[in-house]
């Protein structure tokens, strides 16, 4: 699934290539994606892309007076091509522009979702479903964080994937922030000490701020708009088992947390503090 820093990736492509184009013609083959496909559809008609925007992991293609809230889930991709052919036949929507170029969503799992939203009401949206802040230095305050996690007596691992404290992190980065900080991700959260929320804040976003910088993280063939990410070779222990921990030498385990695939050094993370 990607994460904060594969939809910022895509986003900052997607910029490129469609704001300032006005919709022609939207071309939708399989519905269900869609919340409401006919106001969908008549939202989009003739408007012009004014931005394209991000909460956490989830797409935000801006128009005059609409939202489109785009989350990709497993495997949602967008591709920009000059002819009307379907790219795949995995594309269910397909977006023609005035200008002549032609956006297609390709999502092989159909896991992903369109919602349309009025402009007023995107934050409200959000702040509905809890969504966390976003994990950059102006957003993401130390003393906030100190007190959230005070509060949340559930497994440290859980909690940053939860996303209601922070948003933007999945799988991959929660357990190389984990790992960074030294921190066991069974760890209750409110039992962390000062100075392991202070790494943790700290690893969440040079972490994050790396991994956009590198375009993200390109496994199991995902890719924004053609492009490929590269912070795959920069991780330290997601999806490392076996291999050698670059703090201690010791092998790089696969244990299962909160039902999720973790890969942890248990010398250098520990369940005490
Ligand atoms: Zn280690």
């Amino acid at each position: 699934m990607p994460e904060l820093p594969e939809v910022e990736t895509v986003r900052r492509a997607l910029a490129k290539e469609i704001v300032g184009k006005t919709i022609k013609e939207i071309c939708i083959f399989y519905p269900k994606i869609i919340e409401d496909v006919e106001q969908f559809k008549q939202c989009m008609l003739n408007e012009t892309i004014h931005s394209v925007d991000r909460r956490g992991k989830y797409l935000l293609i801006v128009l005059k007076h609409w939202t489109i809230v785009s989350h990709l889930r497993m495997s949602g991709k967008y591709f920009i091509t000059d002819t009307n052919q379907v790219y795949s036949k995995h594309v269910h929507v397909m977006w023609t522009f005035h200008e002549g170029s032609i956006l297609q969503y390709e999502d092989v799992r159909k896991f992903g979702r369109f919602i349309v939203l009025s402009n007023k009401d995107v934050i409200p949206y959000f702040e509905h479903k809890k969504l966390g802040v976003e994990p950059y230095f102006d957003t993401f305050s130390i003393e906030r964080f100190k007190k959230d996690l005070q509060k949340k007596h559930q497994m440290i691992k859980v909690v940053l994937l939860n996303q209601h404290v922070v948003a933007g992190l999945g799988n991959i980065y929660v357990d190389e922030v984990l790992y960074q900080s030294r921190i066991h991700p069974m760890r209750v959260a409110s039992d962390l000490n000062e100075s392991e929320v202070e790494q943790l804040h700290y690893h969440i976003i040079s972490i994050i701020q790396a991994a956009i910088q590198a375009g993200g993280t390109t496994i199991r063939d995902y890719s924004s708009l053609g492009e490929q990410g590269n912070y795959q070779t920069k991780l330290c222990v997601y999806g490392q088992t076996g291999k050698a921990c670059l703090f201690c030498g010791h092998t790089i385990e696969k244990i299962i947390v909160g039902q999720r695939g973790t890969h942890i050094c248990s010398h250098c993370q520990r369940m005490t503090n």
